[in-house]
């Protein structure tokens, strides 16, 4: 079966890495047709707009997108590329897995956890206003609807890993209203799932117990803004940001992509670490039913780690982003 995705390589250090990764998944015998579409500030002059209508309809059409970073200019009249995506195309589930890998050195060892983060609400929806000169004021929307759906895709996500314990992460002490609410939610769906260990903990003292004991964490599911935070820290317990891979999902489409951004000083180098994005194309190939090319991609990332020559200066050695993506291919037709 071929499937036809949607590749924005995005800008900055994006084109590098998405180079890479498209040509360690089509080594992995996947048939893909690849619809490549740009997206970013470099787009403004001709389209007027950073992510002009025909990329929003290209992954419309093909429902899955492999997606570079792009830069998010500061200031200027233009919303966030990412953003937008994410509010434009409904992918209201963010994933992000945190899994120790070999070779990487870190302070901890045997993490394996998932952050579920609701994407479309909470603080982060920057419904904000000035109130008079010297105040300001946001407003946290949560609704019933949001908080149930991303709390039965947190406990669907648990069931179809083989994951035992979901934790519903709060500030619902004081934030009574808005997280009680979804932490209700949660406990409600929490109900349709015996199978699976449900448990709540403050936002807090989750932080607290992440960076004591991160083993002891399967799937955490957060309101968009503690999701965001949270997400970043369980990334720096297991590597950094190079080897961060995300998803973006909603009911009519999937977009994948790492979490860092287009880490612009290190654009045209060949210098970048190409990991997190070629996790994140792995949990697309997962998505997309092909365990086998996504398994096949795996062990041989875990190969190349092992073996410790072909590293990027992150991981502590001088590949390049290409160098990394060959020793890979050369693994798999090993
Ligand atoms: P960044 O993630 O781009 O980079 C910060 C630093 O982290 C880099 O300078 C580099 O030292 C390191 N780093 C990041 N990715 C790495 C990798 N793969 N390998 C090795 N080292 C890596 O963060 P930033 O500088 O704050 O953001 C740059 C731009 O990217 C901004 O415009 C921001 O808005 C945008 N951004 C986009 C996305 C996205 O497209 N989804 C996400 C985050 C940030």
């Amino acid at each position: 079966m071929t499937h036809k995705i949607t590749l924005i390589p995005g800008d900055g250090v994006g084109p590098e890495i998405a180079q890479a990764t498209r040509r360690v998944i089509d080594a992995s015998g996947v048939n893909i047709e690849w619809e490549v579409v740009e997206a970013g500030e470099a787009l403004i002059p001709r389209y007027g707009t950073p992510l002009p209508e025909h990329v929003l309809d290209s992954i419309r059409r093909n429902r899955v997108a492999l997606k570079g970073p792009i830069t998010t200019p500061v200031g200027g009249g233009f919303r966030s590329v990412n953003v937008t995506l994410r509010q434009e195309l409904n992918l209201y589930a963010n994933v992000r897995p945190a899994r120790t890998l070999p070779g990487i050195v870190t302070r901890y060892q045997n993490v394996d956890l998932v952050v579920v983060r609701e994407n479309t609400e909470d603080l982060y929806a920057g419904i904000e206003h000035r109130v008079g000169p010297d105040a300001a004021e946001s407003i946290k929307i949560i609704t019933r609807q949001a908080s149930e759906r991303i709390a039965r895709f947190a406990f669907e996500l648990a069931r179809k890993q083989g994951r035992k314990k979901v934790t519903a992460v709060h500030k619902a002490n004081i934030m009574k209203l808005t997280d009680g609410l979804f932490l209700e939610c949660a406990r409600q769906v929490a109900r349709e799932y015996p199978d699976i260990v449900f448990e709540d903990m403050i936002v807090d003292a989750m932080c607290m117990k992440l960076v004591q004991a991160p083993e002891n964490y399967d799937v955490l599911v957060l309101p968009n803004l503690y999701g965001d935070i949270v997400s970043d820290l369980c990334a720096g317990l297991v590597g950094g940001l190079g080897v961060a891979p995300g998803a973006n999902i909603g009911t009519g489409a999937a977009v994948f992509e790492p979490v860092h951004g287009s880490a612009p000083k290190h654009a045209g180098k060949n210098r970048i670490n190409p990991l997190a994005m070629i996790l994140s194309g792995i949990m697309m190939l997962q998505h997309l039913g092909e365990d086998e090319a996504a398994n096949r991609i795996y062990e041989a990332v875990l190969a190349v780690l092992r073996e410790g020559k072909a590293l990027t200066y992150d991981l502590g050695g001088n590949a390049g982003t290409s160098e990394m993506a060959d020793a890979i291919i050369s693994k798999m037709l090993a």
